[in-house]
């Protein structure tokens, strides 16, 4: 008796389970759909890919323009950064550590000895 009652609790959570898996929501859309609106990740392990595949074609669409804005974004930066030592040198820096690799630089560093023994 005990047996068969335990064997019908399993039998229950494998339907709940498999009702519960057969829907997902996406993480992009936020909307709950059937799972055959995703595409899988990886076939052996059923892992499904967290966007629904509507999301994932715009994504496919879009990225190619984010790279591309990431670039003049880039550039535009370099440009912007452009830094005139007194030592006669132009660079580019953005980050602390541009700025510390000229002051390393010997171009920086004869123009220092120049000015103190001058
Ligand atoms: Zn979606
Ligand atoms: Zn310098």
């Amino acid at each position: 008796m005990k047996r068969k009652y335990i064997c019908i609790y399993k039998k229950m959570i494998i339907h709940i389970t498999k009702r519960y898996t057969s829907i997902m929501q996406c993480s992009c859309c936020k909307k709950i759909l059937d799972k055959d609106k995703f595409s899988l990740k990886n076939e052996d392990k059923k892992i499904y890919y967290l966007h629904c595949n509507n999301c994932r074609e715009k994504l496919k669409t879009s990225r190619p323009d984010k790279q591309k804005q990431e670039k003049q974004r880039y550039e535009k930066l370099k440009k912007d950064a452009r830094i005139e030592c007194n030592c006669g040198s132009v660079y580019v820096a953005f980050r602390d550590f541009h700025i510390l690799r000229h002051l390393n630089t010997l171009k920086h560093k004869a123009y220092l000895s120049t000015k103190a023994s001058s």
